[in-house]
């Protein structure tokens, strides 16, 4: 849609600025120095190099003893969270998540016949509307409640797509508290954000650090969003070798390992990042991403919550007229009945009459909850600055025309 309509396309989450050279160079030497022979497979779990990386990297952060067996590399976040599902979840299981949320949860649920339980957060939609992430907010007895003997895996995530919700340490210890009272569950905390933390006073926090949480907990991470690659397809878990093992011999039949020379680079990316202070970089530099394009939708009248991390903005377009009124039932329940509901309108509206492509985040919900996706569109701030200064005028200037 974005190419037809020559719009700023602000829809999928994947930076459109240059990797940084320092990851280039690794990837390029990796490739090119054959007789270290990272051209060839690695193993399962990943390259011994990135395994050394990430277990040093990850007790340096989580200031616990990490090694080797604690960790096991994907192909992405994606590709790891896959496996999970593959190893831990069967026919019939439950799993529950917050809602919205990725919706590739819900689809590799549906892979698996695994039935989801969606637990809203809550503030995101009408009057109470809240103008930062963080006034989002989670219902812990609904939670509680969503919980059966039959839930296999509680999923989170922080920071949240799509909201950009930084949770807070409380707020994850009262869920801790629930999933204590449920021994068959497990977690998978989905951190792929972690480096994307945008407001000193927030905090990102693991929950596998939790009293008791370890154990039955897996974190994911993407190396893809950490180094703005996300098409090398290098993501991995964290957890206790009970849990991590199986999800290495799922790996070895899915797709034997990852791309070897780019684990390798990955491996060397993380070790030379800290010296060169690339994280705080990086954060600094999205939350510059994150300021215009905040402050061009709300001066358009779209009316954005503020994110407190992430890579999106979500918005409320409420007010646009071109839209129509509320989604009809029928495409509320039917996953391919997109087109028919109003955040699709809207984004299709915006497309057209400003020039500049969001995402409708119906799929980010399931049906029984769908209907607080009506008036939501997401925006995607990880984009080069050229982009979104012209998203930034577009949005002014059909603001003056009276096209918002
Ligand atoms: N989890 C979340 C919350 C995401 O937003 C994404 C990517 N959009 C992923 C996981 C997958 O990351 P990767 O690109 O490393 O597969």
């Amino acid at each position: 849609m974005a190419g037809d309509h020559g719009a700023v396309n602000l829809g999928q989450g994947f930076p459109s600025w240059p990797v940084p050279q320092f990851v280039l160079d690794a990837a390029a030497a990796s490739i090119r120095d054959s007789e270290a022979g990272f051209n060839q497979y690695s193993r399962p779990g990943g390259h011994p190099l990135l395994l050394d990386a990430i277990a040093r990297f990850t007790a340096s952060r989580f200031r616990r003893p990490i090694s080797e067996e604690n960790v096991t590399v994907a192909a992405g976040a994606q590709g790891a969270i896959s496996n999970v599902f593959a190893t831990f979840c069967a026919e019939g299981d439950e799993v529950v998540f917050i809602e919205p949320a990725f919706e590739m949860y819900s689809r590799m649920a549906a892979m698996h016949g695994c039935h989801v339980r969606g637990v809203p957060l809550g503030n995101v939609t009408g009057a109470s509307v809240a103008s930062t992430s963080e006034q989002l907010t989670l219902d812990i007895p609904a939670l509680e409640a969503a919980i059966t003997p039959r839930t296999r895996l509680l999923i989170l995530n922080t920071p949240h797509n799509p909201t950009g919700k930084v949770f807070s340490r409380a707020e994850y210890e009262a869920v801790a508290s629930v999933v204590r009272r449920h021994p068959r569950l497990l977690v998978l905390s989905d951190d792929v954000y972690e480096f994307m933390v945008l407001e000193a006073s927030l905090e990102h926090v693991h929950f596998a650090l939790l009293p008791g949480m370890w154990e039955r907990t897996i974190s994911t991470f993407s190396a893809g969003k950490t180094f703005s690659c996300t098409g090398w397809r290098v993501g991995y878990c964290i957890g206790p070798p009970e849990l991590i093992a199986p999800l290495t011999s799922t790996q070895s039949i899915v797709s034997f390992c990852a791309a070897a020379p780019l684990e390798v680079a990955i491996a060397r990316s993380i070790d030379a990042a800290e010296a060169l202070g690339y994280f705080d970089s990086l954060a600094a530099s999205l939350r510059h991403k994150r300021d215009e394009l905040v402050a061009a939708l709300g001066a358009a009248g779209l009316k954005p919550i503020v994110p407190g991390g992430g890579y999106f903005v979500l918005c409320d377009t409420s007010g646009l007229k071109a839209a129509g009124g509320p989604s009809p039932p029928s495409a509320l329940a039917d996953d391919n009945a997109f087109a028919q509901r109003r955040d699709y309108l809207a984004c299709a509206a915006l497309t057209k009459s400003v020039g500049v492509l969001g995402l409708p985040i119906g799929g980010f919900y399931s049906p029984a909850n769908r209907h607080l996706s009506d008036s939501l569109l997401r925006f995607a701030f990880c984009k080069a600055d050229g982009e979104l200064h012209e998203a930034a005028e577009r949005l002014r200037e059909a603001k003056a025309r009276g096209a918002l």
